[in-house]
């Protein structure tokens, strides 16, 4: 086997050359008592003796960009021993002031969008696509997404060309963004409401409980939005809207009355 240099963890062994890795040799009493290592390669690159040798001797590489993640897309970073272990060093990529909801990592630029430092090491999914139907993603969005939020309503185009509005959250279990279009709870059944084909209504109107419970879109001309809704939903009142009615204009407030209809006052 053949030996590639002094290993840079205990400083005794010697790293050997394997079929997949370079490996520590170093035992005492017939016991292994260092498990540096370190992969032939790292995210498709291959290990190249000038990397081998910087790691050894700087404990980390130059930044290469043509790491290849997961999905096919390249990625900067230099290679870092860190407690030991081979790391991802990214390089002035990391957003500031957020970390990964799942695994406290920081979260980095790429081309393609945002992910958690530990998704390139396969030890976290999380990440965000620059782009969802059409809807290109912030950094304020994103650091929404990645510590377990919702975004607000935001406008997307589907494949169909039709127009909508929804929340994104990141679903916690399989890292899909996905849509939500619930703007609350029904304050009647306590059931879901979403926006129908022509008004707000509850998902129980056609469950057993046939709740009734709406709020029409336009009231005394002005167009109701989905954060306006979702005050009402709250138990809230409006800031000051201007609303018409036979000619003359007025403004007020909107809520909820006691029978749960919308009203100005
Ligand atoms: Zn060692
Ligand atoms: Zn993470
Ligand atoms: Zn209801």
């Amino acid at each position: 086997m053949k030996r590639v240099g002094t290993c840079p963890i205990c400083n005794k062994g010697e790293l050997l050359e394997f079929e997949d890795k370079f490996q520590c040799n170093f035992v005492e009493n017939n016991k292994q008592l260092c498990n540096f290592f370190i992969y032939k390669s790292y995210s498709k690159k291959i290990i190249t003796p000038e990397m081998l040798f910087d790691l050894l001797h700087n404990y980390e590489t130059k930044i290469y960009s043509d790491f290849v993640d997961d999905k096919g897309e390249k990625f900067e970073a230099a290679l870092k021993i860190v407690h030991g272990y081979i790391n991802y060093k990214f390089g002035n990529q990391i957003v500031d002031n957020v970390k990964c909801v799942n695994c406290d990592g920081e979260i980095l630029r790429t081309k393609q969008g945002w992910g958690c430092e530990n998704y390139f090491n396969r030890k976290c999914g999380m990440f965000i696509y620059r782009s969802y139907n059409g809807t290109v993603m912030t950094e304020d969005i994103v650091r929404l997404l990645v510590t377990g939020n919702y975004t607000p309503f935001l406008n997307f185009t589907s494949k169909q060309g039709i127009n909508f509005q929804a929340k994104l959250f990141v679903n916690d279990s399989t890292f899909q963004v996905q849509f939500d279009y619930s703007l609350g709870d029904c304050p009647k059944c306590s059931g879901t409401v979403l926006k129908m084909e022509k008004f707000f209504g509850c998902t129980n109107y056609l469950s057993d409980i046939k709740c009734d419970f709406i709020i029409w879109p336009s009231i005394f001309d002005y167009n109701l939005s989905f954060i306006d809704v979702e005050i009402l939903l709250r138990g809230d009142q409006t800031d000051v809207k201007s609303f018409r009615w036979k000619d003359k204009n007025f403004e007020g407030r909107l809520s909820l009355d006691e029978n749960f209809k919308c009203k100005v006052s």
